[in-house]
């Protein structure tokens, strides 16, 4: 017997994985072992969960949709930009510590710059 929210962890697993230009709806049937109907329904709760978004697209000829995730898997580039992860003083900051997030000018300056980049 099929565990509960299998089908539904098997979309959101291939749609992350398939990246920014997401896959087409009509063929995700036939990477997962279901139905469109309950494929369907997965879709449909894992896009209630706004994990996923849907795009109407025409492919071969047919209205179908185009589904992407709405989050991204991290890239290790991007967890290696994160100047906390090669910081000396990492085992000793803290909230509450002399040395902390909330007065670190490496931190302040890596967000800051995160959201200029990604305002433009
Ligand atoms: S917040 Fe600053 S001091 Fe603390 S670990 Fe990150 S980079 Fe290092």
């Amino acid at each position: 017997m099929a565990r509960r929210g299998t089908t539904e962890q098997d979309v959101l697993n291939i749609v992350m994985n398939a990246g920014e230009c997401g896959v087409i709806q009509s063929e995700l049937w036939k990477t997962i072992t279901a139905d469109s109907r309950e494929g369907s329904r997965a879709i449909l709760r894992l896009e209630r969960k706004k994990l996923i978004q849907r795009k109407k697209e025409l492919f071969d000829g047919r209205w179908t949709y185009r589904v992407s995730a709405k989050r991204r898997i991290p890239k290790v580039a991007t967890i290696i930009a994160i100047p906390c992860s090669f910081c000396d003083f990492d085992n000793r900051c803290s909230d509450a510590g002399t040395v902390s997030p909330n007065k670190c000018n490496k931190l302040t300056f890596w967000l800051t710059t995160l959201v200029i980049n990604n305002s433009e």
